[in-house]
């Protein structure tokens, strides 16, 4: 059996040796860019390259996950390296897909090099035999929460139980197996340095809100309709007013968009749709918010004398990392970025569903460098492929080792250690509850509630 200090510099080797070949895999997504449950062509690659590994995967987890296992010969938990599939919609990006707009602004096509460079680096130094436990490979859809009306579409169908890919792959069971977890992302910020940890990030819940009016001539007789756009911007102004409400230290965030602003010019408008994130440090904060929003929607119809259907529904948890996990992966940061270049990044106004994992299971969610441009921008370019691919796949496959050597000591004292904030059945219940479909009827004063 090799020393782990041995076993972590050969893997560094091996993953130096198959350079060309990450560097390939991050080169690929990032032309061929695919937004969240569609990314057909990026599942396909890791299936093909987990192939060439001889790892068993299973594929079209949550409709497009590959997840991967390379099984230890000794029992122990399992660990999961996870990356994500999907691309954001940024039309003017210059690797956009032309066809649909999708585009590579938030590096997720680094996480699956990354990802896949880590399996290497654990495959080629035959790594599993002097670890315990198993090592899953987790390349997963839909991280970024958009094209809501066309998920909820699915969810209508059956086809989804939830609009992002890790609640809905916790809600099948494919995270069932595993005990811990990890996942790298990429960022671009000079203040986070080379690598960076976070104290915390914003969870979130997402609403999808459309008002109706009563269609009329626009210049002939605007006094024989109700004007649906008008209500939606006295609520936009109504939620505004709230902003004085929100604490500071709950970072809240409410950011709405009109997605529909009416059809006809000469036409008052009578179907205006709105989409808009509730976002907040704490479950607590952003209920609270949440209440504050809907108020305000329901003063926009309440004025006009419109109906407002507003659908609430469940986003994502806010990030709790593992304080144990991030020790380690830090430990491996400085050895191979240096010291200097590690930092904590206090708390994050963005959101990701790793806050849901993190929620059932200790899990880390770091960052490292290598882009550059604005984060979701249509400059997102990455820019140190060493950064952005290489060094996320051994610090990936470092921190693996770390947890599984030996008997896994390290994970098992964690995962012993580790209270979840939430059990599985109780974090689905939690979000299962946020689903709400409200229809106030701003003429009558009544309000009634169905299913989304
Ligand atoms: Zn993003
Ligand atoms: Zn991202």
């Amino acid at each position: 059996m090799r020393t782990k200090e041995d076993l972590k510099k050969a893997i560094c080797e091996a993953v130096d040796g198959r350079r060309a070949e990450i560097e390939n895999i991050g080169d690929q997504i990032m032309v061929n860019p695919e937004l969240g449950f569609k990314e057909y062509k990026t599942a396909k690659l890791v299936a093909d390259t987990m192939k060439s590994f001889q790892i068993p995967h299973e594929t079209e987890l949550a409709i497009t996950g590959v997840k991967g296992v390379i099984k230890g010969k000794n029992p122990g938990p399992t660990v999961a390296l996870i990356g994500e599939l999907d691309s954001l919609l940024v039309a003017d990006h210059p690797h956009s897909d032309p066809e649909t707009g999708a585009a590579h602004a938030c590096g997720h096509n680094a996480q699956i090099a990354g990802l896949m460079g880590a399996m290497m680096g654990l495959v080629d130094t035959g790594a599993i035999d002097d670890l315990s436990g198993n090592i899953v490979i987790f390349a997963v859809p839909a991280e970024e929460y958009v094209e809501i009306e066309y998920r909820l579409g699915m969810l209508r169908e059956g086809k989804l139980s939830f609009l992002g890919g890790k609640p809905e792959l916790i809600q099948k069971g494919h995270f069932d197996d595993v005990d811990l977890a990890a996942m790298i992302h990429t960022h671009r910020s000079p203040e986070m340095k080379k690598t960076s940890v976070v104290e915390s990030c914003n969870g979130c819940i997402v609403k999808l809100i459309r008002y109706k009016g009563r269609p009329a001539h626009a210049g002939g007789a605007p006094h024989k309709g109700i004007n649906a756009l008008n209500a939606a911007q006295i609520a936009l102004a109504g939620i505004n007013a709230q902003r004085e409400t929100f604490k500071d230290d709950d970072a809240i965030r409410v950011h709405p968009i009109i997605t529909r602003g009416g059809d006809l010019v000469n036409v008052v408008p009578a179907d205006v749709r709105l989409e808009t994130f509730v976002r907040g440090k704490t479950n607590e904060a952003i209920m609270d918010a949440n209440i504050k929003v809907d108020r305000a929607l329901r003063a926009g119809a309440m004025a006009l004398g419109a109906t407002v259907e507003i659908n609430t529904l469940p986003g994502y948890m806010p990030l709790r990392d593992d304080g144990e996990m991030q020790k380690l992966f830090m430990q491996n940061a400085h050895e191979l970025v240096g010291a200097e270049e590690c930092t904590q990044a206090g708390h994050r106004t963005g959101s990701t569903d790793m806050g849901d994992i993190s929620h059932i299971m200790p899990a880390v969610h770091p960052s490292m460098s290598g882009a550059s441009g604005i984060s979701h921008g249509n400059d997102f370019l990455i820019s140190d492929k060493e950064m952005a691919y290489l060094a996320p796949a051994k610090a990936l496959a470092l921190l693996a080792v770390d947890l599984l050597y030996g008997n896994a000591e390290k994970a098992k004292e964690i995962v012993a250690h580790h209270k979840p904030i939430m059990t599985k059945e109780k974090y689905l219940a939690y979000q299962n509850k946020i689903f709400q479909k409200e229809i106030y009827d701003g003429e009558a004063g009544t309000s009634e509630t169905d299913s989304v």
